[in-house]
């Protein structure tokens, strides 16, 4: 993506200090979507190193992975498959716990949402410190699946999350 429509997306994010809490910079990516341009600029920058990866499957991780995954899925012609907050899925699932800058925290995916072999994409808006995607691709592999690559809008790239995904392929569209 050049070095204006990087600029572009980055103007369309609205950024909100100390939300949810005193010290966050939350980065809202509603100001992106409502704009139709920004949001096909977007997808298409999210799916287009992926165009020819084979992928079968692309993970939307809850709540706002669920706005970016499917019409990149749609796009690659792949599936889609949530990954949840505890308690929303209604069959067998697995469960994977992961460390938070305090306490823990947990998802969960239907144990049939992946065979073998299948060649998964996970996307999802933001990487702060990697620790949602490390757990999600370390749930993907003990599925038996492959981790194609995770991808992300926004990489907060002081927080270094890159470094817990080193074996994986990452791409985010806009470094902070
Ligand atoms: P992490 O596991 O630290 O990489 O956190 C990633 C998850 O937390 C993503 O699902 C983001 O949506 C959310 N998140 C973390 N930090 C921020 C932030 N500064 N602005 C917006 N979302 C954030």
């Amino acid at each position: 993506m050049d070095a204006q429509s990087i600029q572009e997306l980055k103007a369309a994010i609205r950024e909100i200090p100390d939300w949810p809490k005193k010290g966050i910079l939350f980065y809202d990516v509603t100001t992106l979507l409502k704009n139709g341009r920004c949001f096909e600029q977007a997808i298409n920058a999210l799916l287009e190193p992926y165009r020819n990866k084979q992928v079968d499957l692309v993970l939307g991780i809850e709540a706002r992975g669920f706005i970016f995954a499917p019409p990149v899925a749609y796009a690659l012609k792949a599936g889609f498959v949530p990954v949840r907050k505890p308690g929303k899925l209604p069959a067998a699932k697995f469960q994977v716990d992961y460390a938070l800058e305090y306490g823990t925290d947990c998802l969960e995916i239907h144990k049939d949402a992946i065979e073998p072999g299948q060649r998964v994409l996970i996307v999802d808006d933001l990487i702060a410190t990697g620790g949602t995607a490390q757990a999600v691709a370390q749930m993907v592999e003990t599925m038996g699946g492959i981790v194609v690559g995770l991808d992300f809008v926004v990489e907060l790239t002081f927080l270094h999350g890159r470094d817990k995904l080193l074996k994986y392929d990452v791409q985010s569209i806009l470094k902070y």
